[in-house]
């Protein structure tokens, strides 16, 4: 069941990606650093920032973890699962930590804020643990880890977000980046670690912001996606010119970079997106039609436990607000199955909720009771696991029905699509993703199309996952 789940989550398929973003690079570099990501699109971004920070101090990235100097994991903390897989890579690192005495093994992120100098007693092997607002100390911490010395620096920050630091981009396709534009969340969902992990909420000086979106393009990327816990509540007081940047007006602000550059956006709290937004999104072009409103449960009782501050109704009425002002949007979200007192009445709503929603795609879990979180101090885990797991087997299904509905009414549109490199069934193929964020591949053949251009694309057939088209002249 969940290997199930994780192929249904797109982010799960680079869990424990390395990261070696200077295979070109000229520099001559006496150590090299080794650097994996878990969890959730804002552990890779602040591996870019690390790797950042580690290239000042003259260490170069490399894929082969044995001929590094120094190993990096950027942890998750999100569920059980994800610290348990952390824990088994751990292990494998031990045997070369055997074979080279002054390798150094960190682990940074939300595992290491979580877990904190308890984690050096844990794993002896770890010589450096690093939380999400200490990396600009990591140069001096390596200093003293290279001294023989256990490091640790897991303090959080109420000012930190990294701004003036130019992320050193994943060598991946040169056409899709991420810009991280707040950080931490003042939530408290209760099921959620990342309000102690991450910190409180504090948004990025937008001049940053639309700085790295120019460099961006400017370097041949076509599409950023602005990337937050809890994108809608960004808000940042421009003193200079007297202005309160909202989300809305930060999206408008990164659209007029350039009408060539697509803008997305994740993720989006459902009690926090205004129609400030909606409009705004309708009226650029580059801003793509596709929000993931994470619904977590249909039940306004367990919302109401899971402190959404949302109820049935009103995400209803989000979503029907969403549909009018933008017609043809793409909405995913996230499902916990089986949360605390969860009963058989609940689970039915949360797939009646599915089933009104028409979710193109979402994300799917079992609940994982979290230490330290309001739900595991508040509430008995008291679902068995059996049967979160059915429940999640049901809500996977009816996903799997509403995907494939969704890809089905497709077939005979065209899309405009940024094509972001070769299909990963055949060089004869390109893929790309239309503004819903579908991906979807066709033929290179009668086109000279390269990556990173603009194509149009008939759909023709569809998988669960992918459309299938040809291209077609504007
Ligand atoms: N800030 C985003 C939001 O509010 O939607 C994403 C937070 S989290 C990284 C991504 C998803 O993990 C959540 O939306 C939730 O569905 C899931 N999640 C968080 N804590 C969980 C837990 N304890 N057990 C199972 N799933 C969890
Ligand atoms: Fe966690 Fe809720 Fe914050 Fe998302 S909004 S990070 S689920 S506390």
């Amino acid at each position: 069941m969940q290997d199930l789940v994780a192929n249904k989550v797109h982010d799960e398929a680079r869990q424990g990606e390395a990261f070696a973003p200077f295979t070109n690079d000229e520099n001559q570099y006496n150590k090299r650093f080794y650097i994996e990501s878990y969890g959730c699109q804002m552990n890779f971004s602040d591996s870019e920032i690390v790797a950042s920070i580690l290239q000042n101090e003259g260490f170069g990235a490399t894929r082969n973890y044995e001929e590094a100097d120094l190993v990096l994991l950027n942890t998750c903390s999100i569920r059980e699962k994800a610290e348990q897989t952390v824990r088994k890579r751990l292990t494998e690192f031990r045997k070369i930590k055997d074979a080279k005495p002054g390798l150094l093994v960190g682990v940074l992120g939300c595992m290491a804020e979580r877990l904190k100098s308890k984690f050096l007693e844990e794993e002896k092997l770890v010589d450096l643990v690093v939380g999400p607002d200490a990396y600009r100390t990591l140069p001096v911490l390596i200093e003293e880890a290279e001294t023989g010395q256990k490091s640790v620096n897991v303090l959080l920050s109420r000012e930190e977000t990294y701004a003036d630091i130019s992320p050193v981009r994943l060598d991946s396709n040169g056409v899709t980046a991420f810009i991280s534009i707040m950080r931490g969340c003042n939530n408290m969902c209760s099921f959620c670690v990342v309000p102690f992990t991450r910190g409180r909420e504090r948004s990025r000086d937008v001049y940053s912001i639309i700085a790295e979106a120019q460099n961006l393009f400017d370097r041949g990327y076509k599409e950023v996606t602005l990337l937050g816990q809890n994108v809608d509540s960004y808000y940042w007081i421009d003193e200079a010119n007297d202005e309160i940047v909202t989300f809305g007006k930060l999206l408008e602000k990164v659209a007029l970079v350039s009408p060539e550059l697509r803008v997305r956006f994740s993720t989006s709290h459902p009690k926090d997106i205004t129609d400030e937004v909606l409009f705004t999104m309708a009226k650029y072009d580059n801003i793509c039609n596709y929000i993931h409103l994470p619904l977590q449960s249909g039940s306004t009782r367990v919302l109401q436990l899971m402190n959404r501050t949302y109820t049935r109704e009103w995400y209803i009425a989000k979503v029907k607000r969403i549909r009018e002002i933008i017609p043809d949007c793409g909405i995913s979200s996230d499902i916990i199955a089986g949360f605390c007192t969860e009963t058989e009445d609940d689970h039915a709503d949360t797939l009646s909720m599915m089933q009104s929603s028409a979710y193109d795609m979402s994300y799917m879990f079992f609940y994982s009771e979290r230490p330290g979180t309001l739900a595991a101090r508040r509430y008995k885990d008291d679902v068995p696991e059996e049967v979160k797991k059915r429940r999640l087997k049901e809500i996977v299904e009816l996903q799997n029905r509403l995907s494939y509905q969704s890809n089905k009414q497709d077939v005979g549109k065209t899309f405009k699509v940024l094509i972001e490199g070769n299909s990963k069934k055949s060089d004869a193929d390109w893929m790309g993703r239309n503004s819903q964020n579908k991906v979807i591949v066709f033929p290179k053949e009668n086109y000279n199309y390269k990556k990173g251009d603009y194509a149009f694309v008939r759909v023709n057939d569809f998988t669960q996952a992918t459309l299938i088209g040809e291209a077609v002249k504007e």
